[in-house]
């Protein structure tokens, strides 16, 4: 494990040695009592990071099939994508490929999504579900979800909305049912801080309602299917135990931590690696008001050259982003979650500037 080099990439995120740990106690049966005692633990901890009353579905795959879980399970008439990034235009494709009517409220990547172009796309009565991604992980751009919430109260109460929040969940503070968030998804190895492959999702109970009259949904992402089980506190089929382990230790750290103090240290971390780059000349990628907690991805206006950089970052041990597809080269992203503190952050920059001072 040593030989790999200490990731500063939007995910997979760093997992230091003791949690890795965590994941390794002997498997249980997954139709055991001591099965629903430990998932039953990691729902009601997960409720709590995410003010939430709503069921906690914990899946055992990527983000990616919560994608299609959100949409299968919620669009009769069509849906609403706000696309401002490379992940949300996937999602919005993703509502392409499963043959449903998808609108998109396209934006230039750098952008944040607003409340008044959504509610401008809305006010044509076509959609009945709105998708977004909350952080862009590809331009570490983070929309607020205030102005939308409140948005969408008043004007359309009854759209279905899905959210997005792979790399904020856990380390951004997300007010589910204040916010009125039908459907909140995200998966573990961003600002969860575990390894990747295992995913959860928040599910309101009108989702849950709604899925009920809903053909054709197959059986694997059927919420109703997943209701069956949560009842019992069971998945559908087995799942990643030592995932589950690895949540509970997460959870206790959280606990320990105190969720005020989490979200703070993300944003005092983001604050940091953005006066990191303005204090070197150069500026953020997001539009002002916008800038990621989790990611701050830096625009390359000096001209670095990221390829060597990434060389000797490597020679020093350190995994760093070089810029999501067209932005490769042109913008780079630090990624401060998860179990990334502030000293490791210092570090990292410490040794960047080395690298940059030759
Ligand atoms: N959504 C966002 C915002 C992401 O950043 C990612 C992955 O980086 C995904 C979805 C897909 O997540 P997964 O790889 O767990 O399917």
């Amino acid at each position: 494990m040593d030989s790999y080099p200490k990731l500063f990439i939007p995910g997979p995120t760093y997992v230091p040695e003791h949690v890795m740990q965590s994941l390794t106690p002997p498997q249980i049966g997954h139709r055991t009592p001591e099965f629903s005692e430990l998932m039953s633990t990691v729902v009601q901890g997960i409720q709590k990071v995410l003010y939430t009353k709503n069921h906690v579905y914990l899946v055992s795959h990527a983000a990616t099939g919560l994608w299609e879980m959100g949409i299968q399970n919620s669009v009769k008439k069509g849906a609403l994508h706000a696309v401002n990034g490379s992940f949300s235009s996937k999602w919005a494709s993703v509502s392409k490929e499963c043959g449903h009517e998808t609108g998109v409220l396209e934006y230039d990547w750098g952008k944040g999504v607003k409340a008044e172009d959504v509610d401008e796309k809305l006010s044509s009565g076509r959609y009945d579900i709105f998708a977004m991604v909350h952080n862009e992980t590809s331009t570490g751009v983070c929309s607020p979800l205030e102005p939308i919430s409140e948005m969408m109260r008043e004007k359309y109460p009854q759209v279905i909305w899905l959210v997005d929040a792979v790399s904020s969940m856990a380390g951004v503070k997300i007010e589910t049912d204040k916010l009125g968030i039908d459907f909140l998804l995200s998966s573990t190895q961003k600002a969860w801080g575990l390894p990747a492959g295992f995913s959860v999702c928040a599910v309101s109970d009108r989702l849950i309602e709604l899925s009920k009259s809903i053909p054709n949904k197959g059986y694997f992402l059927d919420i109703n299917v997943y209701e069956k089980y949560y009842e019992k506190m069971q998945t559908p089929s087995t799942p990643s135990i030592p995932h589950l382990f690895g949540l509970k230790f997460v959870l206790e750290q959280i606990e320990k931590e105190g969720l005020e103090n989490r979200w703070s240290r993300h944003i005092e971390n983001a604050e940091y690696t953005r006066n990191w780059a303005n204090e070197r000349g150069q500026s953020l990628f997001p539009e002002t008001g916008f800038e990621s907690p989790t990611i701050t991805c830096i625009q390359n206006d000096k001209e670095w050259d990221i390829n060597e950089i990434n060389e000797k970052l490597l020679e020093r041990g350190f995994r760093m982003d070089r810029g999501y597809g067209k932005l490769r080269g042109k913008a780079f992203r630090v990624a401060h979650m998860g179990n990334v503190m502030r000293e490791d952050l210092t570090d990292y920059l410490n040794n960047f500037d080395e690298v940059i001072n030759g």
